[in-house]
C-alpha cells in the first residue's frame, strides 16, 4: 500500500499582505453559473493545487485570475502589476510547425522590456539563458519547438515566465498529456522555483501530487469545497463532495490517498 507523506508546510509569514485577494467571485456563463461566489486568499510562496472535475470551472477560475474574464460579480484583488504574472496554457496557442526556436519562445518574456520592433540586447540573451537554465532546458535552446516533447514545452513556457520575471505563475494542467517522468521533472522544477519565492497555482487532477507535493489545496466544484492544508482538504468527506461516489480512499493516521475515477460535474448542486 502507497503511503504518502504530505509536504511540509511552508514557514509563511502570515502577516504579509495577500498576492491574491478574491470576494464573492461570481462567473456566470449565459445564464450558467461556474464560480459561485468564491472568496479566498493566496500568500506569496503559497504552491497551490486546484483540483475537481471536469466542469468544475478550474479553467474559469484561472482565466478570472489573469483578467481574461470578468466577474460578473464580486473582484479580485492581485497584489502585483499584470506583467509579472506568468501563464502556461493548457494548448498553448502556438503553431507548433512555425520554424522557432525554444529560446525564441523565451525571448517572447522579455517582449515588454526590449520594446516594439527592437533587437533583444545581450542582457536579454542572459536572461533567457539563465531561466533555460533554471528549468534544465539550457541544452534544449536552439531546438525548434515543435520537436519538443509535452513535459518540455511546458517547461520552456515556464522558463518564457521566468524571463518576464513572473512573480505568480499560473498553470493550467500542466501534466496533462506528460508522461510520469516528465511529470516528475516538470514537479520538481516547480518545486525549485516555489523554494526560490515564486507563487504557483495551477490546476490538475493528480490528487496524490496534490497532496504530496503542494502546500495548499483548492477543492472547486463551481462552489469552493475546501481551501488550505492538503490534509484537511483531501478527505473522504470532501472528495466524495466534489467527485461524488466514484471516489476510493484510504487512511493511514492523519494521511490521505486517493484514486479518482474523473467524471464530468454534471448538475453540480447550487
Ligand atoms: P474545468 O476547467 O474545471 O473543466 P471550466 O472552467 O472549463 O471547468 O468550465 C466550467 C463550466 O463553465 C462548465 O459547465 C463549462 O461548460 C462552462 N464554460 C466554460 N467556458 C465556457 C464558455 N466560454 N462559454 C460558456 N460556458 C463555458
Amino acid at each position: 500500500m502507497a503511503i504518502l507523506q504530505a509536504k511540509q508546510a511552508p514557514l509563511i509569514n502570515v502577516s504579509a499582505a495577500p498576492l491574491i485577494q478574491a470576494r464573492d467571485v461570481t462567473v456566470v456563463y449565459n445564464g450558467e453559473t461556474a464560480l459561485d461566489r468564491l472568496t479566498f486568499t493566496v500568500q506569496p510562496g503559497d504552491q497551490v493545487a486546484i483540483i475537481g472535475p471536469n466542469g468544475a470551472g478550474k479553467s474559469t477560475l484561472i482565466k478570472t485570475l489573469l483578467g481574461f474574464i470578468r466577474p460578473s460579480s464580486g473582484a479580485v484583488n492581485i497584489a502585483i502589476p499584470r506583467e509579472r504574472i506568468g501563464y502556461v496554457a493548457q494548448n498553448e496557442a502556438v503553431d507548433w510547425n512555425y520554424p522557432v526556436t525554444v529560446q525564441d519562445v523565451v525571448m517572447m518574456g522579455c517582449a515588454r522590456r526590449i520594446g516594439w520592433f527592437r533587437p533583444p540586447r545581450r542582457e536579454h540573451w542572459d536572461l533567457v539563458h539563465a531561466a533555460l537554465e533554471r528549468v534544465g532546458m539550457a541544452d534544449l535552446r536552439q531546438r525548434q519547438i515543435g520537436e519538443l516533447s509535452g513535459g518540455q514545452r511546458r517547461r520552456a513556457f515556464i522558463a518564457r515566465a521566468l524571463a518576464q520575471e513572473a512573480e505568480l505563475l499560473i498553470l493550467d494542467e500542466p501534466f496533462s498529456g506528460v508522461d510520469a517522468s516528465a511529470q516528475a521533472s516538470l514537479m520538481d522544477v516547480l518545486d525549485q522555483l516555489n523554494a526560490g519565492g515564486l507563487t504557483i497555482l495551477l490546476s490538475t487532477h493528480d490528487l496524490d501530487l496534490a497532496f504530496a507535493r503542494f502546500s495548499k489545496v483548492m477543492a472547486l466544484r463551481r462552489h469552493l469545497i475546501a481551501f488550505g492544508d492538503p490534509r484537511a482538504v483531501l478527505t473522504a468527506d470532501t472528495l466524495a463532495h466534489i467527485y461524488g461516489h466514484r471516489v476510493m480512499t484510504w487512511q493511514d493516521g492523519q494521511e490521505v490517498a486517493v484514486f479518482v475515477d474523473e467524471h464530468h460535474c454534471e448538475n453540480c448542486p447550487d
